[in-house]
């Protein structure tokens, strides 16, 4: 396809679009190269990129500029998922668009599996056969209101291994490109029939290992799909000096610490990566996440029978939040079992307890309702029931190999 065009030689626009343009966001600068030779062409994608972006991209294919806001339109408003389908659109820019390598970047479902209480997650089978997590979960208020929240993947996989992680255990394969964050959140709204009113950064992966890419899911989903900063909640379990990074941005969003273990040395023993960051030091950035924000840090604590659920800890955690000043809140989650885990499930008389020691002590904690129990519902276990060994580079084999199997 892309031959086809070089082959047309459409002379100023063509050549006008040769060059790369640049575009500051949220997070840095983007380049959105336009054509390329063909040796050199490369897999572009509209979903992610702002209006601005769109109608500078119009521009160097020599269309006018209200041919990005249309685009825009199709994209973020229509949601419609195939170039050949902007039906507004010049046959010819749609032709255009595509033979220089261009695709909206919506991708397949590969798998959908819903719990009785209405939580779904999806599996995206990404450009490369990849699987993708993430969840949509439904939720009726008191009030009446409804919300929809979408609980979005950052990598496929996870390098960080927490011993309780289902997701850290399938292995890492690679960070997720912005449009394939987005596009989980459009494919929760397709499925739901709904708009979805709240992002949390807490499906499989590190989202800080990711920022980049992150920050620019952030903006397109807040600024283009209209989800409020306060709307989108970022979980990390701590990648030393990226919470300071985070909170220079100054975004109106809620941090999620993981933080699951009120001392240094247990938090070891249950998440690998935080001996390259001490509990200090990550307590110490999340100060300045508050400060620089005032946005009130969540503190997310899995409780593991008989491994950091006691009441001793409760006081422990309560004395360290205590220490680190106000703007906190606690987030309980009663471990959900998954395939293969020396965990167990805490009970309920051992979560009560946890959390009256941490009231009494004056700390705010809720605790996380168990959703979709019956759904795989633990972080990465769906994509482990189809991908049994780690997606390592070069095990697109494995994969073909998964789907085979579920087809049979
Ligand atoms: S809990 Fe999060 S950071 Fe830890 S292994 Fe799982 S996905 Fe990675």
């Amino acid at each position: 396809m892309a031959m086809g065009l070089l082959q047309s030689g459409c002379s100023v626009s063509f050549a006008r679009a040769l060059r790369s343009r640049t575009f500051t966001t949220i997070s840095s600068t983007v380049t959105v190269p336009s054509l390329k030779k063909a040796s050199q062409m490369e897999t572009r994608f509209l979903l992610g990129l702002s209006e601005e972006q769109l109608q500078q991209l119009s521009l160097d294919f020599g269309q006018k500029s209200f041919r990005g806001k249309q685009l825009y339109h199709l994209l973020y408003k229509r949601k419609v998922k195939e170039i050949q389908e902007f039906s507004q659109l010049p046959l010819e820019f749609r032709n255009d668009l595509e033979e220089a390598g261009w695709r909206v970047g919506r991708s397949p479902i590969h798998k959908a599996v819903t719990a009785a209480d209405g939580t779904t997650k999806l599996l995206i089978k990404l450009e490369d056969n990849r699987l993708v997590e993430t969840v949509g979960i439904p939720v009726k208020d008191n009030d009446g209101s409804s919300r929809l929240t979408a609980c979005v993947s950052s990598q496929v996989g996870c390098p960080l291994r927490c011993s309780f992680c289902a997701t850290g255990k399938g292995g890492f394969s690679r960070n997720l490109k912005s449009h394939e964050i987005v596009e989980q959140v459009l494919a929760i709204e397709e499925l739901f029939k709904q708009r979805v009113t709240n992002v949390v950064f807490m499906g499989m992966g590190e989202p800080m290992l990711n920022m980049k890419e992150v920050l620019e899911a952030y903006r397109c989903l807040n600024k283009d799909i209209l989800i409020g900063q306060r709307m989108i909640t970022i979980s990390t379990v701590g990648v030393p000096n990226t919470i300071k990074k985070l909170a220079s941005y100054k975004l109106q969003s809620t941090l999620a610490l993981s933080l699951h273990a009120p001392n240094q040395s247990l938090r070891e023993k249950i998440v690998p990566s935080a001996k390259s960051y001490p509990l200090n030091a990550i307590m110490k950035d999340c100060r300045d996440y508050f400060l620089e924000t005032r946005r009130r840090v969540s503190f997310e604590y899995t409780l593991l029978a008989g491994v950091n659920d006691s009441v001793k800890h409760a006081i422990e955690l309560a004395e360290l939040l205590h220490e680190w000043g106000r703007g906190h809140h606690v987030n309980l989650i009663p471990f959900n079992p998954i395939d293969g885990s020396e965990y167990k499930r805490p009970s309920k008389k051992s979560v009560i307890a946890f959390v009256s020691a941490l009231e009494s002590r004056k700390v705010t904690a809720s605790v996380r309702q168990t959703r979709g129990l019956d759904a795989s519902a633990a972080c990465g276990q769906l994509r482990n029931e189809f991908q049994k060994s780690p997606l390592l580079s070069g095990s697109i084999d494995q994969e073909s190999h998964s789907e085979v199997a579920l087809a049979s």
